[in-house]
């Protein structure tokens, strides 16, 4: 035996989740460590949310610069030099994961490096190669995240790649194959297709986005479209066979076996939860059939000592909300009565244009049986969106027909993934679309857009007849 180092609060795994549960933790007077296996910042940080957005600038700005001759600009010679693309996304995630052990130093957190294991419920075990530690903690906070599902099928290899090894290649491939019409799926074939790829869409449902509105994820897919993009819908993909400069996939359409020939292939099917291999037995802690842990309001698992957050409890696998809980749980643990409400929550596609969507869809409040009045507003009467040469889309926002109450928006254009704040903040604030009418955009701007489809549901637009 070593001699346990005590902690007040410790917290497993630094992305997202457990940084910002870490960081709050300290701020509430508690005495923290953090244990990290890989790298601060996580899966987001890392490989996620920062290098994929930062991959989609970048293929914004080649594709802008070979395709603005409707605005009376050309160019000839646009050359791209993919490794210092690579390299410049490289310096996008340096800044922030130290940026994330800066704000932990400054907050007096201890940071571990190590792969933690449950011993019990007030021990676990950091191990590294060479060293292994015991920390003796009051309360945990379980941030482990997800990581990609791998099919029997599709192994993942030098040519089958999950998320990480599509967001690393070190050239741009002549074409690829993605498996999974998704998020990630549509948003790095995007990338691909705007840097000259040839990319093809394997998807079994009837949609790519299936999560989305079709009238929001049937522009995306008439963009990509434009992009040479091929997209199968209500395919099987069945196997695949390396070659030696690439890949052919086998899959099903209309019971017919396909061949498609790539030089690599994605897959991109979903993610699972790393909560199978750090000792939750020992504890006794509750997960779901699908490997999720249980959780109630506060973010507590079935253990009342142990907390667990992001993407190993149950709802979207998303960045902001994996911070969201970290700040819950740290809060509940100080004794604080803060509670989770996702009503607010907004989820984000990063697509061309991008998608956005908060609180209840038309769908959802019919479902329920609301009694409500569903406002659109198109960009195309938007004079910034026409300035900016991006005047596809809509705002859709979902307000109660008795009082205005706004319950809900969803948006497809550009600038989505900011416009849908405001909608955040009505929802979470309570408030009715005559706030929002009421309120003086800045002229001229997207957030217009936001202020006139509150006037839709008031009935006196003033752009649209
Ligand atoms: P993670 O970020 O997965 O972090 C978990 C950490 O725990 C890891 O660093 C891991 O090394 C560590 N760990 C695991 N086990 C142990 C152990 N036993 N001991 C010590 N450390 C351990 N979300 C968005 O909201 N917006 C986006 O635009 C977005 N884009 C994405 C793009 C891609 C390509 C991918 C793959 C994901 C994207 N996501 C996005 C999802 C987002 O990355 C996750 O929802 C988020 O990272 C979850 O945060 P987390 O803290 O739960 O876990």
């Amino acid at each position: 035996g070593d001699f346990p180092i005590e902690t007040d609060t410790i917290v497993i795994g630094a992305g997202p989740g457990g940084y910002v549960a870490a960081i709050r933790a300290a701020q509430l007077g508690q005495k923290v460590t953090i244990v990290e296996k890989g790298e601060l910042g996580g899966v987001c940080l890392n490989v996620g949310c920062i290098p994929s957005k930062a991959l989609i600038t970048a293929g914004h700005r080649y594709h802008d610069a070979k395709h603005s001759a409707d605005m009376g600009i050309t160019a000839e010679n646009v050359k791209i030099d993919f490794s210092k693309v690579q390299k410049w996304k490289g310096s996008v995630v340096e800044k922030l994961t130290s940026g994330v052990g800066g704000l932990l130093k400054g907050n007096n957190i201890d940071i571990v490096k190590g792969e933690a294991y449950f011993v019990d419920a007030n021990n676990i075990r950091v191990m590294t190669e060479t060293s292994a530690q015991t920390y003796t903690f009051k309360n945990a906070i379980i941030a482990t995240g997800s990581r990609p599902i791998e099919l029997p099928a599709f192994k993942y290899s030098k040519r089958v790649l999950h998320s990480t090894g599509a967001l690393n290649l070190d050239h741009i491939p002549a074409s690829m194959a993605i498996i999974g019409g998704g998020v990630i799926g549509v948003e790095l074939g995007n990338v691909y297709a705007n840097f000259g790829t040839k990319v093809t869409i394997l998807e079994g449902m009837d949609e790519i986005l299936a999560a989305f509105e079709k009238q929001m994820s049937s522009i995306v897919k008439r963009n990509l479209k434009k992009k040479n993009v091929d997209i199968f819908t209500k395919v099987k993909a069945q196997g695949v066979e390396e070659t030696e400069n690439g890949v052919i996939v086998t899959y099903e359409e209309k019971g017919e076996e396909k061949k498609l020939e790539a030089e690599y292939l994605l897959v991109t099917v979903g993610r699972k939860p790393n909560t199978d291999e750090i000792g939750l037995e020992q504890v006794g802690i509750e997960l779901d059939e699908r490997g999720f842990i249980k959780t109630d309001k506060q973010c507590r698992t079935s253990v009342s000592n142990i907390f667990a957050i992001g993407d190993i409890i149950s709802g979207p696998q998303l960045a902001h909300k994996a911070s969201y809980e970290g700040k819950i749980a740290a809060e509940a643990i100080a004794g604080h009565a803060s509670e989770i409400d996702y009503l607010g929550i907004p989820a984000v596609v990063f697509s061309e244009p991008e998608l956005a969507t908060v609180g209840y869809t038309e769908a959802q409040a019919k479902e329920e049986g609301l009694d409500f009045v569903a406002a659109k507003f198109p960009f195309a009467a938007n004079g910034r969106a026409l300035a900016l040469n991006a005047a596809e889309g809509f705002m859709k926002m979902i307000t109660r027909k008795e009082d205005g109450l706004v319950i809900g928006a969803q948006i497809a254009g550009p600038g989505a993934s900011d416009m849908v704040a405001e909608l955040g903040l009505a929802i979470e604030a309570g408030m009715t679309a005559e706030d929002i009418a009421m309120t003086i955009h800045a002229h001229p701007t997207l957030g217009e857009i936001t202020m006139e489809a509150a006037e839709v549901a008031l009935g006196s637009p003033i752009h649209i007849i």
